[in-house]
């Protein structure tokens, strides 16, 4: 069973595409936060980040890099938010990893990304100490 973004990808459901080349496809999001709130996606189907191979991330990047500014200037926003739910409990609905890239303006009400936390933890010196070290042996 392929995601939304295959059939949207193999023009089995309509989009709003804006962009696309052999490896990446951008296009409108259905339900936008904000107008002009644009999904970049792998052609491929990987379902988190740490799936998607080394080169394929590369050209996914270079796309997000080109849309920015195509989706800034189109809408005239002020800035962008851009973000991936990277898994379910992150809050990714679908399976095929992809990109928000989500127009931002002044006074719109909108957080930053530290929003998106619930409590945050308080963390003693040692406990950050050793979730460096943890993170640093796994790079
Ligand atoms: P997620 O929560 O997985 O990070 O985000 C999925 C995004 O896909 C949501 O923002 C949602 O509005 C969008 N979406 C879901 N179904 C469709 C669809 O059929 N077409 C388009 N263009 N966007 C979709």
């Amino acid at each position: 069973m392929s995601t939304i973004f295959t059939q949207i990808i193999e023009g089995e459901i309509p989009a709003r595409i804006v962009y696309e080349d052999g490896t990446t496809v951008a296009f409108l999001d259905a339900n936008p936060l904000a107008p002009g709130h644009t999904l970049v996606v792998p052609r491929d189907e990987f379902e988190r980040l740490d799936d998607v191979p080394a080169d394929v991330a590369t050209d996914l990047y270079e796309t997000i890099h080109r849309m920015v500014p195509a989706v800034e200037d189109a809408v005239d926003a002020d800035a962008t938010t851009v973000a991936f739910n990277n898994g379910e409990a992150a809050g990714q609905e679908v399976p095929h990893v992809h990109c928000h890239i989500v127009p931002r303006f002044e006074g719109d009400g909108g957080g930053p990304i530290h929003a998106i936390a619930g409590d945050r933890p308080d963390l003693a010196d040692d406990e950050l100490d050793d979730i460096a070290a943890d993170i640093e042996s796994r790079a």
